[in-house]
């Protein structure tokens, strides 16, 4: 069973609060003859079933004539994704007296392992399960349509709409912000965090040289200098600036920098609370502190409103309403990539193999609305051709989670042979191709206990090295034979990979692959090694903005009322983005988006 502090705490905290009690609902017992009889036999039963990451166990009190309590127990369900079914679900449940209660968008898994869980424990009570799953009709109430004016629309709750919707307030503007999941956060909250900017500050603390022209190169290089060069000036410029501004709201990053995956250069910030919920966490208190940003969550934009070419509100459905938001000044775009639209990454995909089977990192909600939405208003599109893949996926799921690697330094990739193929430092895309020549495209991230110096220490997705070798996600070696053993790779070739590699790190490279960014040896055991295959992770493609935001149209001048920021636009990454540079290219341009539609007449 998987298991982790994070998740555990995580854990503790529903079972405290998920004590739910039925309040208003009775439910009939069942007739028979005349006579009535119990529904269930009264008591108190445990129930499992298991959902993405192992059991789910439930705890579900009956009386004789209804369903009073539902208690999750145990659960190692993702934090944040499966949130909403975990608060949701039960109370449902409770509140219809049924099993036939609809699954939430983006937790389905979920959403069905507590449904099954209950039902296990309403066996054992015996009830009668199939009336139970007899969706109950004529309960479908008419939809309303809601009308409210403001002055900006955001669609979407990540952290490029969260950032507009805290910079528009800030300049005088009202918001409401829609967001079609159940909860805000998007791919921003599951992200691990890593935020590109040259840092005065802690570079030199550091001893890391940089600077903005150099953040500016390797942007525009990496990404075979197809980016639009205003854009990344903007973005390189900025990215700092915004880092200061984040800590202005509260949030913190940690003092040490690191280059992450693909980073090509040290100057990744690490927040100082897991993978992306500062980002969130930090704009939701400025939301929860300040009146004026109304939070509207399970509601899916489906069009936006147009009137004499200005672009004048967006039409919306709600898990019970139709609703339909006018804004006085304008519409901000902030709806995420499309790795998850399997059918749009096909479409534009150019430069891979099929994809068709491929695995994403993405959250559920990653699936490209806003490039419809803005294509219905003559949007142009930039670069829709550019998806970016990443060797890190986990064989099972595709997610990030369980990638043992800490930074790019010191670890190396060795395919099912033992043989190392591509320098580990290189482009993502470069990785990833590489990868995809190897054996079933399946490789191995080798490093050793300099990496995990204590048992507290976490990867960038919380977790502990220990944990993901309970979980069998990872795999442990006193010496390198023995972790080659236990991995299935050729020993000798092992060792002869991470020698070689250890002589690159005493003369600083470029070693035979031509990598040159070393920082310590793999000499120290225990060495560890965990599985990793390609995935689908960001599309770089979308909607053309200019530096202000502003959405430019197929006939090149701009669409009045409309900007847009984060992964729906295209432009700025270029045929590969840098790793790290996401969270900046969002932060920047959701400010630069909610400042300017805030200023709009
Ligand atoms: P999102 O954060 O995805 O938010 C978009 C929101 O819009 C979602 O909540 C979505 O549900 C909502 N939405 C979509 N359609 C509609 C609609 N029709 N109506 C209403 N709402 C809608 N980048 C880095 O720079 N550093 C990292 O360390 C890093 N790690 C990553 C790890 C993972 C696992 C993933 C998936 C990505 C990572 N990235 C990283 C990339 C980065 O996180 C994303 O590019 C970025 O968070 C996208 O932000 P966004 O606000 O544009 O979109």
């Amino acid at each position: 069973m998987r298991k982790s502090h994070f998740k555990r705490t995580l854990c503790l905290l529903f079972c405290l609060i998920l004590a739910i009690s039925s309040v208003a609902c009775t439910s009939q017992p069942k007739v028979t003859d005349g006579e009535s009889v119990a529904m269930f036999k009264a008591g108190t039963y445990v129930g499992t079933a298991n959902a993405h990451n192992g059991e789910i166990k439930v705890e579900v009190t009956v009386d004789e004539e209804a369903i009073k309590e539902i208690k999750i127990l145990e659960h190692n369900e993702s934090p944040g994704i499966s949130d909403p079914a975990i608060e949701r679900i039960p109370q449902a449940i409770i509140d219809d007296q049924s099993l036939a209660v609809d699954t939430i968008s983006g937790a389905t898994v979920t959403s069905a392992a507590i449904i099954s869980a209950v039902t296990n424990a309403l066996e054992q009570a015996d009830a009668d399960i199939d009336a139970l799953k007899v969706k109950k009709e004529g309960e479908e109430t008419a939809r309303d349509t809601v009308e409210e004016t403001t002055d900006v629309v955001v669609i979407g709750g990540g952290g490029a709409g969260l950032a507009a919707a805290v910079s528009a307030h800030q300049n005088g503007a009202e918001v409401i912000l829609i967001e079609k999941m159940p909860r805000l956060g998007g791919n921003t909250i599951l992200s691990g965090g890593a935020y590109n900017a040259v840092d005065p500050k802690r570079q030199e603390a550091q001893g890391i040289e940089d600077s903005i022209e150099k953040h500016y190169t390797q942007t525009y290089e990496g990404g075979d200098k197809l980016g639009n060069t205003e854009l990344i000036k903007v973005l390189v410029e900025n990215a700092y600036p915004a880092i200061e501004w984040l800590e202005d709201l509260g949030m913190k990053f940690d003092d040490e920098l690191f280059t992450v995956l693909g980073g090509m250069w040290p100057r990744a910030h690490k927040p100082s609370t897991p993978l992306g919920t500062g980002f969130i966490d930090t704009y939701s208190k400025y939301i929860e502190e300040n009146d004026g940003i109304e939070i509207i969550l399970d509601t899916e934009a489906t069009e936006l409103m147009v009137e004499d070419g200005k672009v004048v509100g967006v039409k919306a459905k709600g898990l019970k309403n139709d609703m339909i938001l006018h804004a006085n000044k304008g519409v901000v775009i902030a709806t995420g990539g499309f790795s998850k639209n399997i059918d749009m990454v096909e479409e534009n995909n150019k430069d891979w193999p099929s994809l068709k089977d491929a695995k994403s990192t993405n959250h559920p909600g990653a699936t490209g609305d806003g490039i419809i939405l803005a294509e219905a208003v003559g949007a142009n599109f930039v670069g829709m051709e550019n998806l970016q893949l990443l060797p890190m996926g986990d064989p099972d799921t595709g997610s990030l989670s369980g990638n043992i690697e800490l930074s790019v330094e010191n670890r190396i990739f060795v395919n099912k042979d033992g043989d190392r193929f591509v320098d580990e430092g290189e482009r993502r895309d470069v990785m990833t191709k590489a990868l995809l020549e190897q054996e079933d495209a399946y490789m191995w991230v080798v490093l050793d206990h300099k990496n995990y110096p204590t048992p507290e220490t976490v990867n960038n997705f919380n977790e502990t090295i220990e944990e993901l070798i309970e979980q069998g996600r990872a795999f442990k070696g006193d010496t390198l034979e023995e972790l080659a053993e236990k991995i299935n790779v050729d020993p000798a070739k092992l060792v002869k990979s991470v020698e070689e590699f250890n002589k690159a790190v005493e003369t600083g490279g470029p070693d035979a692959f031509g990598r040159t960014l070393f920082d310590k040896k793999i000499d120290t055991a225990p060495f560890y090694a965990g599985p990793r295959i390609p995935t689908v992770h960001h599309t770089m493609g979308g909607i053309e903005i200019n530096t202000n935001a502003q959405v430019v149209g197929k006939d090149g001048n701009i669409i009045p009322g409309l900007y847009a920021a984060g992964e729906v636009t295209g432009g700025i990454h270029g045929s590969n983005r840098l790793g790290g540079n996401a969270l900046a290219d969002i932060t920047v341009f959701g400010r630069i988006a909610g400042e300017n539609v805030a200023k709009e007449k």
